[in-house]
């Protein structure tokens, strides 16, 4: 037994690849003030018209100025970067009305657009992104039709290569692309979609259909949608994944590319390291139960009672990259897990058919996931990630700790 404990010990102590967050003190240096310079240039830009102004607005809110920089000094943690930068976040911030957002719709249920809209005692993040310069968005603007073709193309022109292309949804290519048209003129969405992104700064896919095709990629695939890495070639991109995706996230990506002009450090799926380079399983608060061997068998037992780990009812947050285990959902709140769901891996790609079913990915083909567990996606490979890997050598140990004998295969 204490050599399976060490095993355990070993598999969840061995060398953390969570994101490195010391790249050194030249490095922060030079960062620091390139991102001062860019922060003092911004400065003298106009903001957009229409726009409110953000100190009052923060105020009219009852955000008050010591709120703010707690806020801002928990966005640079998040960012990774040092303490030191927390002025400069708060300034990045300010200066949110300087970047011009568009926003396309695509094949999705609008569930992104949704969760950055709820505002029910709105947290900062919230209403930084109400202030954001928000130049088109077809699901909450006002105009319709003619109206709003016209205000995405002024914003095109106006903001040429300025802009940041936010994109929901995927792009289905089947019938070359005749599932999704849009205007008057049946623009394929891919079409739509190239057209728009030639003259942005960056691209930002949010959501999971965005970023990896998610529900409507689903098996059987229909319209053979895709997400917008595949058919998008020779722009800056980054996934902001999850179903929906979490809006500090996205306030995190728009300011870190306020402050640095550019896109943050990303894994191999285009995800930002600094939201997705841990997983699920490495900040849940099921984890000592997980290492203890105990588990909710079945919905409404004594485990479930007593916030056991959900691992044996499907949750697959040992294999799912994403920091809503600490940044949590609906103003950090709560979070799937902690009202008892498990992880249905939303943020990985082919979730909903690989992972989102209510059984462990296991076997009795038990083999323990070679160097140990705690590594970023690109540590992994991604097919170990996809394949049981992770899930067997996981489920394996802590089974035989719990003393369980029954090897179901599922
Ligand atoms: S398996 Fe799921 S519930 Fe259990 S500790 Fe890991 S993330 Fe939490
Ligand atoms: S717990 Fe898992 S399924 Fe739920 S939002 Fe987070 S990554 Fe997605």
């Amino acid at each position: 037994m204490a050599d399976r404990i060490e095993g355990v010990k070993k598999l969840f102590t061995s060398k953390s690849a969570r994101v490195e967050t010391n790249m050194g003190d030249a490095h922060y240096e030079k960062l620091f003030q390139s991102c001062q310079a860019r922060i003092e240039e911004l400065k003298t830009q106009t903001p957009r018209e229409n726009r409110l102004d953000i100190d009052s607005f923060l105020d009219d809110q009852g955000v008050n100025r010591r709120d703010f920089m707690k806020w801002a000094s928990a966005v640079t943690g998040m960012l990774m970067l040092p303490s030191s930068f927390t002025p400069l976040v708060a300034d990045a911030a300010l200066l949110m009305n300087r970047a011009p957002v568009i926003w396309l719709e695509l094949s999705d249920c609008a569930g992104n657009t949704e969760a950055i809209l709820r505002s029910d005692g709105p947290k900062i993040d919230e209403i930084l992104l109400d202030i954001i310069s928000l130049e088109f968005n077809e699901t909450i603007m006002a105009a319709s039709g003619h109206q709003a073709e016209k205000q995405l193309e002024d914003a095109i022109h106006t903001f040429k290569g300025k802009y940041l292309l936010f994109v929901e949804g995927a792009i289905p290519m089947g019938l070359d692309g005749q599932y999704g048209t849009i205007g008057a003129h049946a623009e394929t969405f891919y079409d739509h979609l190239m057209r728009i992104s030639k003259d942005a700064a960056a691209v930002v896919a949010v959501g999971s259909c965005a970023t990896f095709g998610g529900v409507p990629a689903a098996s059987p695939n229909p319209t053979q949608a895709v997400g917008v890495m595949d058919v998008l070639k020779g722009k800056p991109l980054i996934n902001i994944p999850a179903c929906p995706a979490n809006p500090a996230n996205m306030v995190g990506v728009i300011i870190h590319y306020i402050l640095t002009g550019q896109v943050p450090e990303l894994d191999s799926l285009l995800r930002p390291k600094f939201a997705f380079g841990y997983r699920i399983h490495d900040n849940c608060e099921r984890r000592a139960h997980f290492d203890a061997g105990e588990f909710v068998e079945e919905w409404g037992d004594h485990g479930a009672k007593h916030n056991h780990c959900l691992y044996k009812v499907g949750c697959k947050g040992p294999m799912t990259f994403n920091n809503c285990s600490i940044i949590r959902y609906n103003e950090g709140v709560n979070w799937p897990i902690g009202v008892g769901r498990g992880c249905i891996g939303c943020s990985e790609p082919d979730f909903w058919d690989k992972y989102a079913h209510e059984r462990p990915i296991s076997s009795v083909n038990i083999k323990a996931p070679t160097g140990g567990v705690e590594k970023t996606v690109d540590e992994f490979g991604l097919g170990l990630l996809t394949a049981a890997s992770i899930g067997i050598g996981i489920h394996a140990v802590a089974s035989v700790i719990a003393g369980k004998t029954e090897n179901k295969e599922y």
